[in-house]
């Protein structure tokens, strides 16, 4: 356990914030003691206590001044900045305001005038992608829209586990300490944490979410003019580029914010500018943006994991389940010979086929892996359906041909279809 220390106040001065980093050992308690202040867009009641977890890193900004109580171990560490970018952030959020309320204001039966802005917020790993597309929702929220947040980040993942693409409607500002509420959010799994791992399959889980938003945007004005956030990896060399030019192709994004390299957005403007009605905009990284090593971005998989089954605060209680090998029907995507060898010109090897739907076999290499459960009736459906959620294999059992897994509630899952990849977790 860190030392106590005894509580402090911090005054800010307008436009300024307070940067923090929530010890490894203590949580830390603030409340807004006068002024106003928000954090990553969502103001902050005054005078209340708020428990932050250990290793959270975060910023309370205010417009015009503030005092916050702060109470917390000795390992905390935390300096106020008086130089932010949240200006222009907040400029490019009263932009895409003005375009909701000519979306909204248009005939909802004209496709075009009446869709909102589609922001996909683009940069390098560790540019603070995800606190800009936080921001905005929030904003928007504040202001009553439903703006759609697609996360399409697999190696972190803020709507739900890491190895998926998955979106869900904001309806108000995203807590600080809880995030994205994960009630019922449209996921599709992928099942690796790198893009690197099955390009093509990445390919099409985005594509079948960007697919089935637009025809739920189709029959709903209200989502439809409140646009989205499109949250993406940082992976922005090679590949990586030519996975970015495809989200936005797939998503039609219509504003491109490009978060702290000026060789991205060049990029980027070039190979776009034959699309008149696509904005680049370039925005400057936040100073207090923290890097985080792969070490690090490894164990907060583990912990986001972990927060699916038991909670943020332990709040929830998994069940352990038991079923026989026939209950259950596993499959992977890939790997899968695409052709007989018989069928191919002498001497050619059978290349894989990145997309081919594979019968797993349950063995022992199932222990401690997270399988997604699927929609899909049957295997043909797989990739173009999307999951209910995800167990944890903690006993495979192959002479009784029975498997233990954690799911997060008691009963029948709502579908014998699971699908493998290689997102592991080891409890602890
Ligand atoms: P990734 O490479 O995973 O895509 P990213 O570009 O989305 O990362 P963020 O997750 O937004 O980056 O930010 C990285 C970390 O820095 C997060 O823990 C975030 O809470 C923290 N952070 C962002 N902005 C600030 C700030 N102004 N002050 C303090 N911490 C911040």
């Amino acid at each position: 356990m860190a030392a106590i220390t005894p509580p402090r106040q911090v005054k800010l001065d307008r436009e300024c914030e307070l940067r923090i980093e929530v010890g490894e050992n203590s949580p830390l308690r603030l409340r807004l003691l006068n002024g106003n202040a928000e954090i990553f867009g969502t103001e902050i009641p005054p005078e209340i206590w708020l428990n932050f977890p250990p290793r959270l890193k975060f910023a309370i900004f205010t417009w015009h001044g503030a005092t916050i109580e702060m109470d917390g171990g000795s390992d905390l560490s935390d300096y106020v900045a008086d130089e932010t970018p949240m200006i222009s952030y907040v400029n490019v959020h009263a932009i895409l305001e003005a375009r909701r309320n000519r979306a909204k204001a248009s005939a909802s039966n004209n496709a075009e005038s009446s869709q909102g802005p589609r922001v996909i917020v683009v940069g390098p790993t560790d540019s603070g992608k995800s606190t800009l597309s936080r921001m905005l929702l929030s904003w928007a929220a504040k202001q009553g829209w439903k703006p759609t947040f697609v996360d399409l980040d697999i190696g972190q993942g803020s709507i739900t586990l890491p190895g998926c693409t998955a979106a869900t409607p904001i309806e108000m500002p995203i807590d600080p300490v809880e995030g994205i509420p994960l009630e019922m959010p449209l996921v599709y799994f992928y099942g690796h944490t790198t893009p690197s791992a099955n390009v093509d399959l990445y390919k099409l889980v985005v594509k079948e979410l960007a697919q089935t938003l637009e025809k739920q945007f189709s029959g709903n004005a209200e989502s439809r003019a409140a646009g989205m956030v499109i949250n993406t990896m940082g992976w922005i060399e090679g590949v990586g580029y030519e996975l970015l030019l495809h989200a936005i192709h797939a998503f039609n994004a219509d504003v491109v914010l490009v978060l702290g390299q000026e060789k991205l957005c060049s990029m980027l403007k070039d190979v776009l500018k034959s699309k008149p009605k696509v904005d680049v905009v370039k925005l400057q990284k936040s100073g207090g943006v923290v890097s985080r090593p792969p070490k690090y971005r490894q164990k907060s998989r583990g912990y986001r994991i972990r927060e699916y089954f038991y909670g943020l605060a332990n709040d929830l209680s998994p069940h352990s389940n038991i079923a026989n090998f026939n209950d259950l029907s596993v499959y992977r995507i890939g790997g899968g010979p695409q052709a007989p060898r018989s069928a191919l010109p002498i001497g050619a090897e059978p290349a894989a086929d990145p997309t081919r739907v594979v019968t797993v076999n349950i063995s022992q290499d199932l222990l401690h892996l997270v399988l997604a459960v699927s929609y899909a009736k049957d295997p043909e459906e797989i990739i173009s359906s999307n999951v209910a959620g995800f167990i944890y294999i903690t006993d495979v059992d192959i002479q009784r041909r029975k498997i233990t897994y954690l799911a997060p509630s008691a009963g029948e899952l709502p579908s014998r279809v699971l699908i493998l990849g290689t997102l592991a977790w080891l409890e602890t």
